[in-house]
């Protein structure tokens, strides 16, 4: 069985091989709620009124499709029954990353040379002896959001 330092390093160790660089725009704290729809205040001082942070923060993420998450959870040694995932599109990244449903995260795409935005629809906590190993965030693009 895998001990939660080696796992953690496994997790680092495929983000070196096949991460890529994403940045994370988080919702604004003062004036959204969480949840799955996205409520915030469009007068809100904080975030000017678009419901997000202006600072972007830059992470490494694994970007993955339906059909390969399995086996990349398989790969970690654990979590090997009992996950189930929808068909979509996920980022797998550290557990100090912190996401939260509603954030987005910019994706670059070198096909239309453009950032793409993906909204989180869940952020599945991975954990490991109560410890949290890593985040697999269900996202779905945004569309319409250049703010
Ligand atoms: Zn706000």
């Amino acid at each position: 069985m895998w001990k939660y330092p080696a796992l953690q390093k496994r997790f680092k160790d495929i983000l070196i091989e096949y991460g890529q660089d994403v940045y994370l725009r988080r919702r604004c704290t003062s004036c959204s709620q969480d949840g799955p729809y996205m409520k915030y205040d469009d007068s809100c001082t904080v975030c000017g009124g678009t419901g997000y942070q202006k600072t972007l923060e830059k992470f490494t993420m694994r970007k993955m499709i339906v059909g390969t998450q399995y086996s990349f959870l398989k790969s970690m040694g654990i979590f090997a029954s009992g996950v189930i995932l929808e068909e979509g599109c996920y980022f797998f990244c550290e557990g100090s990353v912190l996401p939260k449903v509603g954030d987005l995260i910019y994706d670059f795409n070198y096909a239309t040379d453009e950032w793409t935005p993906y909204e989180i629809n869940k952020a599945l906590e991975r954990r490991y002896d109560k410890r949290i190993v890593f985040y697999n965030c269900a996202v779905r693009i945004r569309e319409g959001t250049d703010t």
